[in-house]
């Protein structure tokens, strides 16, 4: 198979999510279709000609020439915090893909969905919750969100009222709102029992964070009941807490 070709793509916006989080839009020459839970791989290129690559999820899809990707800083990184708080808009990098045909939903799924985001692992879930509105679909959606506080939610107008048919349950690992009934504290079984599906409604699941936390969360999925061939994951990179 031929390799996939890299595409220069110019940065168009750059939007703040949280503090330590950003939005990109780019521009993609040549841009092709892609589907919600996609990612494309991201080359930034120095003067010396050194170059770093790193894989970044679709926030949004459906606009050919365009990519949407949501990028957290990671402390001491290479190149997050170069994407969130150095680039300008007008820059230009390297973009390939869309890449994976597992970790995705397409409209034409009517069955329940439950999407569960540790941290930054909600962005390809996003681009889910956005396909779903795109294509009108009535599909069932529950999402299941955890992160650290309230400072570190991404997409928080668009969550807090989500579209019908998308119920959030928001889990704060670290330091939960004032009034919370829930304390903060790890994502449980219980969290994810009272936000996601029963089993016998046979939700496809995607969850997508962390390494420990998704693996984590897929033996709480199945250890509840669900199929595990209905239990699709994500990792993005080391262990964490979400
Ligand atoms: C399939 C896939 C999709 C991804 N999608 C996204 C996305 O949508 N948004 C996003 O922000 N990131 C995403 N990532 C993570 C991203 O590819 C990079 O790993 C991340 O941005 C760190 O790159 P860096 O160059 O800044 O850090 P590096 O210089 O590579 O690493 C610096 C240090 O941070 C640690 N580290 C690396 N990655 C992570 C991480 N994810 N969490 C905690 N510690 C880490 C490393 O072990 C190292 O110690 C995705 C990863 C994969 C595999």
């Amino acid at each position: 198979m031929a390799a996939m070709p890299w595409r220069r793509a110019v940065v168009l916006a750059r939007r703040p999510e949280t503090a330590t989080a950003a939005t990109l839009l780019l521009h993609v020459d040549g841009g092709g279709s892609s589907v919600a839970g996609q990612r494309v791989e991201v080359r930034l290129t120095a003067e010396d000609g050194y170059s770093a690559d790193r894989e970044y999820s679709l926030a949004r899809t459906g606009d050919a020439d365009r990519a949407e990707i949501t990028v957290q800083a990671i402390e001491g990184g290479e190149v997050s915090p170069f994407l969130v708080d150095e680039i300008e808009v007008g820059s230009e990098l390297a973009l390939r893909g869309p890449i994976g045909g597992w970790f995705v939903w397409r409209p034409e799924q009517t069955e329940p969905v439950l999407l569960v985001a540790g941290g930054s692992g909600i962005v390809p879930l996003m681009a889910m919750v956005r396909a779903r509105r795109a294509a009108d679909s009535r599909a069932p959606f529950r999402l299941v969100y955890s992160v650290r506080s309230r400072a570190e939610l991404f997409y928080r107008s668009e969550l807090r009222a989500p579209d019908p048919g998308v119920d959030v349950t928001t889990v704060y690992t670290r330091e939960a709102p004032e009034g919370s009934r829930r304390p903060a504290g790890r994502l449980t079984v219980a969290d994810v029992n009272t936000g996601g599906w029963p089993p016998d409604f046979a939700p496809t699941c995607y969850v997508c964070g962390p390494t420990g936390f998704v693996e984590t969360v897929a033996d709480i999925l199945v250890a509840l009941g669900h199929d595990p061939r209905r239990v699709r994951t994500e990792r993005f990179g080391p262990t964490g807490d979400g």
